[in-house]
């Protein structure tokens, strides 16, 4: 004997049926002699069966995200109230710390570079750098930070 995890194919019902041999099953569900115990219908297939892997005591159940879903679909979803808090509150943070910054703009890499060497007074800044020259101060050993709310800079803001 066999078991089978079945699904019906009008109601999504799913439930196990035993048979002599996979072929039993066909002959069986082909004749329309295999119906479902929800919904009595007859059509009938066996039911995909997740790969028995990862099923481990010691292992937490990991989500993948769906590859079929649309990206918009995940950028208009309302976000879960503890990460919107979370971004208020980086946003509330960015504000506070911005207030005594001063906007550069474009020269953002020359004057963090001239500040950290010692040619300019140092200062909080921020303004603009593309990743290459992001990357560039890093490896100078220059503690630069990306900005997590796009900031508006004064200039565009009318
Ligand atoms: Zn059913």
């Amino acid at each position: 004997m066999i078991v089978f995890d079945l699904q019906c194919q009008s109601g999504g019902h799913r439930f196990e049926g035993w048979f002599r041999s996979s072929e039993d099953f066909d002959g069986q569900s082909s004749r329309g002699l295999v119906s479902c115990p929800a919904c009595g219908s007859a059509e009938i297939a066996k039911a995909v069966m997740a790969p028995n892997v990862g099923r481990k005591g010691n292992q937490m159940p990991v989500m993948a995200k769906p590859v079929d879903a649309p990206a918009q679909a995940m950028a208009n979803a309302p976000l879960p109230p503890e990460a919107a808090a979370l971004l208020k509150a980086v946003a509330a943070m960015q504000a506070e710390a911005i207030k005594s910054s001063t906007w550069v703009g474009e020269k953002f890499a020359d004057d963090a570079r001239a500040m950290h060497y010692g040619e300019k007074e140092p200062g909080a800044i921020h303004g603009r750098a593309t990743v290459d020259e992001a990357r560039g101060l890093v490896e100078e050993g220059i503690a630069v930070a990306p900005l997590l709310i796009p900031v508006v800079p004064p200039e565009e803001a009318n």
